[in-house]
């Protein structure tokens, strides 16, 4: 199995190959064919498995293919925490280096000064920790009604710290007609409950 067998585009293999990835990993295998083709996921997978680049690679790809020329958030990756923000918002610069497509990061924590400047300027991907997400949406900085795909990672983690009613709030603020990517490292009842609720016909994947 190579990247080309996935079907992903040049530009986005260019970029993985420069950052020295030879082939996919099991993650990257099992999910990126279902996602280009638009179905829903709900992936058990640990941090270090690739899971990232899992999402990464395809939701670039069909950002790309659909609409180009799109002014509003097109994308949505909810995370728990700041640090793996950070970490996602640089794995999609990596990946998107020759895509003409832009990604930001918010987290609370920070002060929102800097954050409201930069979602003033073109942003396809927003990935965002829940509460600093509602303060902005709130205060009117950030429309979400053309989220065309909606990722949820380290969802266990992230109902674990208590943000379950800000992710539930979220849920009511997207687009109903969406894609939905659901992550987790663990499915105990509760979160499998829980993705039952968002997620339209999903494709089970564990590794
Ligand atoms: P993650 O599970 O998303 O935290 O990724 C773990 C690490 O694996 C990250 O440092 C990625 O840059 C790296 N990685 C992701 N996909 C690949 C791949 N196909 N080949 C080699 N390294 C990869």
């Amino acid at each position: 199995m190579n990247f080309k067998n996935l079907n992903l585009i040049n530009p986005i293999i260019r970029a993985v190959t420069e950052a020295g990835y030879s082939k996919p990993t099991e993650i990257q295998s099992k999910a990126i064919p279902h996602i280009l083709e638009g179905r829903d996921i709900i992936g058990c997978a640990q941090t270090g498995t690739g899971k990232t680049a899992a999402f990464a690679m395809p939701v670039l790809q069909l950002l790309k293919k659909h609409s180009p020329d799109h002014q509003m958030i097109r994308t949505l990756i909810l995370t728990p925490t700041r640090e793996l923000a950070l970490q996602i918002e640089e794995n999609f610069k990596l990946y998107s280096k020759y895509l003409p497509l832009s990604q930001l990061s918010i987290f609370g924590g920070v002060s929102q000064g800097n954050q409201i400047s930069s979602l003033r300027k073109r942003v396809d991907i927003l990935i965002a920790t829940p509460g600093r997400l509602l303060d902005l949406c709130s205060q009117g900085h950030i429309n979400l009604s053309k989220i065309e795909i909606l990722v949820l990672d380290e969802a266990d983690r992230m109902l674990d710290m208590g943000f379950v009613n800000d992710v539930k709030k979220v849920l009511k603020l997207v687009n109903q007609k969406r894609q939905t990517l659901f992550f987790s490292a663990t499915m105990p009842h509760t979160i499998r409950k829980f993705a039952d609720t968002i997620l339209n016909n999903p494709i089970e994947i564990t590794v």
